[in-house]
């Protein structure tokens, strides 16, 4: 792994407002330049390869080819179709995208916590095969770049491009921020590029197996977690 960046750099709420002034009504593949240009292969996306959003960054990082890594958190739980679509992202843009895997299989989880924790304690499961491996996952990084976008739900609502991670301790950008819906699947459509295709039927947003279900397409987190009072996994918040 090699470095471009010339770090430390202060990240204070000075340089940080001055970079969200610069890249908040800028093309998203500006603030993934700049970040390629900083962090060099420092730098990582996280890609689920149920979301579209994922699919747009990856797709203006590997039209710039930009070294910026492509990390998917594998829970040992998603869909078929979600496995298959990060097989094909690696064949078609020769991609090497680095899957994480929880710490836990899921028969020593269902030792240790009993069985099917996701529908007694879906925190507890999140944290176990989410947010911990996604903190195994970006310990190289120095910057974290992530579709999440601001219409998305009310605890997105206040993202801006370019933030302070706390709790994983590196940049987080978030070049879409304040992309639409409409913005995302047009430049989907006019790029073609690969998506999930249970996008298509009925599902709005994905993730595990046992987490989602097909819901009305006006929100755009309906239907995972259904029963629950839970909109996040725990690697945003
Ligand atoms: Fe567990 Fe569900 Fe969270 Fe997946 S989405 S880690 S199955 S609680």
């Amino acid at each position: 792994m090699t470095r471009t960046a010339h770090h430390p750099i202060p990240w204070n709420d000075t340089t940080l407002q001055a970079l969200n002034r610069r890249f908040c009504d800028a093309p998203p593949e500006a603030l993934l330049a700049w970040a390629a240009a900083e962090f060099g292969d420092r730098a990582a996306l996280t890609c689920s390869f149920g979301g579209a959003a994922g699919m747009v960054l990856l797709d203006m990082i590997a039209r710039q080819r930009l070294p910026i890594a492509v990390l998917f958190l594998d829970t040992d739980l998603l869909f078929p179709e979600t496995y298959a679509l990060a097989a094909e992202v690696e064949r078609r843009y020769g991609l090497p995208v680095i899957r994480q895997r929880p710490a836990l299989s899921l028969e020593a989880q269902a030792r240790q916590h009993g069985p099917e924790l996701y529908a007694r304690d879906p925190d507890r499961c999140c944290a176990l095969r989410k947010v911990a491996p996604l903190a195994e996952a970006l310990r190289p990084y120095q910057a974290w770049i992530s579709g999440i976008r601001r219409e998305q739900t009310a605890q997105r609502a206040a993202t801006e491009p370019v933030a302070w991670n706390a709790k994983y301790g590196l940049l987080k950008l978030s070049p879409l921020a304040t992309w639409s819906a409409r913005q995302v699947w047009a430049y989907l459509h006019t790029h073609a590029v690969p998506y999930n295709p249970l996008l298509d039927r009925g599902y709005p947003s994905l993730g595990c197996v046992p987490c989602t279900h097909p819901a009305h397409p006006d929100d755009p987190r309906a239907g995972r977690w259904s029963g629950f009072a839970k909109t996040e996994c725990g690697i945003h918040t």
